[in-house]
């Protein structure tokens, strides 16, 4: 029988309340940018996962929905242009994470010729999950909430993990953005029918649609368009941050936790963002790959905070443009949300799969005051949804002391922030637990590649050893040597 509406909001334990700053954009429907005048340009690394090769050159023609960057491996989906034109070049252009990545560079004609097969619907009911699977993949889909894992991986857990509940992440409990919010009034069906579709793949588990309780709008929408539905619910979470990171979701939707260095499906959960149940609705039912998304522009710093539909590989100087353009200097670029999103050197760089939001500080927003010693207050121990104990982690990672920080699971951190928003010494306890990782992160897998290195190595040696061994003889060529007469 469905279950009632959740009415009573959950959550997870720990985390903070940080101003929401939703309103200058919560109200504004979303704005159709789709006619993006300045060249496309699209990274070949869009996801968590082998990068995608280029299937285009120099001067080649491609057409909208056509693949440009081909999926290399199992754990990667192919990129497709967005737009109809030229290829301008093949070349590495500034990523948002900082780094220059290789990209296609698409001159755009406003044409938006299409490649041949677009549109084609798929009948989900009659399909395997494997069929599905590889619809789900080819068009390229990964989690647009800002990790960017492919879809089709996280929904094929390995056989021995019991999925029981999908929940969609409509959360988004990062301040100032705005473009799930949108996405959940303006397109509930395809929310709705998205997760019917991942429903259909995983008969035994319950649907759950999770929304803040800062979102009323959504929650009755959403509660009378799943009304009648026997495995889909819609569940209130109360607003705090990070209360759409995957682990608390879990916590707050269905009371398990998800063990150190696990993943949901340990817990018997997939979490998706509203946005790529969206993409999963429009590749299954409307036939079309990834090729949209929607981003928030907000911050003091720019005119008009807006939210749009733009095509991926727009450049995100274009739509600050768009949104009015900038007021005075900015003093930080951010791509993502204020807690977790990563620090921009340009606004040089193009709207990937992954990002949900562009916000422009000004200097009063981006005042973090200096950092003081630690007062042992114990605030951030107890904001970390974690459950870690950043003064610790913090203490660990300035001494390099890399065997305690991980002892007390500091890989476990998610960086949400948490801790340094509340710490009143202005600690700088995000920055060194990411530094920290990567620099254990890096380690273990040089480590690995040097076991696997040295594995090979020897089965080499020992396969040429055996090559070496002369082959005893048969039995019958022993009785054929026989002297004679015996
Ligand atoms: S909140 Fe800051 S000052 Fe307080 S214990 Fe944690 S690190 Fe120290
Ligand atoms: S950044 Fe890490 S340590 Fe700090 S509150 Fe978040 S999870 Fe805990």
């Amino acid at each position: 029988m469905k279950q009632p509406l959740l009415n009573a909001p959950r959550t997870f334990k720990g985390g903070i309340h940080p101003p929401d700053f939703k309103s200058f954009t919560e109200g504004n429907s979303i704005q159709m940018y789709m006619d993006p005048k300045m060249d496309l340009v699209f990274p070949m690394v869009q996801h968590i996962g082998a990068p995608c090769k280029p299937t285009v050159k120099k001067g080649d023609l491609v057409l909208r929905g056509q693949v440009i960057g081909e999926a290399q491996g199992y754990v990667s989906v192919p990129i497709h242009s967005s737009v109809s034109g030229k290829v301008k070049d093949v070349k590495p252009m500034l990523h948002t994470n900082g780094s220059k990545v290789l990209s296609v560079i698409i001159e755009n004609d406003h044409q938006y010729n299409e490649v041949e097969g677009m549109h084609k619907a798929h009948d989900y009911k009659n399909m395997t999950k494997a069929e599905i699977l590889d619809v789900i993949k080819n068009a390229g889909i990964v989690g647009m909430g800002g990790a960017g894992f492919p879809a089709h991986v996280k929904l094929n857990p390995p056989p021995d993990k019991k999925i029981d509940t999908i929940i969609v992440n409509g959360a988004e409990c990062e301040p100032f953005l705005s473009s799930d919010f949108r996405l959940l009034i303006e397109e509930p069906k395809k929310v709705v029918e998205g997760l019917r579709i991942i429903l259909h793949m995983f008969p035994e588990a319950e649907g759950f649609i999770a929304i803040e309780d800062n979102k009323p709008t959504a929650l009755s929408l959403m509660s009378l368009l799943t009304t009648g539905e026997e495995r889909i619910h819609v569940a209130t979470l109360k607003t705090k941050y990070p209360q759409g990171g995957e682990k608390q979701l879990i916590e707050a939707i269905t009371g398990r936790e998800v063990p150190s260095g696990g993943l949901p499906a340990d817990a018997g959960c997939i979490v998706h963002n509203a946005d790529t149940v969206v993409a999963i609705y429009r590749a299954m039912i409307e036939g079309r790959p990834l090729m949209r998304r929607i981003v928030t522009i907000a911050g003091g710093a720019v005119a008009k905070a807006c939210t749009f539909k733009v095509r991926i590989g727009t450049n995100v100087q274009e739509l600050v443009e768009a949104a009015g353009g900038v007021v005075g200097t900015p003093s930080k670029i951010i791509c993502g949300g204020p807690m977790m999103g990563m620090a921009q050197v340009s606004l040089d760089i193009p709207v990937l799969k992954g990002t949900s939001g562009i916000l422009l500080f000004n200097e009063e927003q981006d005042f973090m005051g200096d950092e003081t010693a630690c007062i042992r207050c114990g605030k951030c121990v107890g904001a970390c949804p974690i459950h870690l104990m950043p003064l610790m982690l913090n203490r660990f990672a300035l001494d390099r002391d890399w065997a305690s920080f991980e002892k007390y699971h500091g890989m476990d951190c998610i960086e949400c922030g948490s801790c340094a928003y509340v710490c009143p010494a202005k600690r700088h306890l995000t920055q060194t637990f990411k530094a920290g990782k990567k620099i254990i992160a890096d380690e273990r897998r040089k480590k690995a590649a040097a076991a696997k290195a040295a594995a090979d190595a020897k089965a080499a040696a020992e396969a040429k050893a055996a090559e070496a061994v002369p082959a005893p003889a048969k039995a019958e060529d022993k009785a054929g040597a026989a002297p004679a007469g015996k």
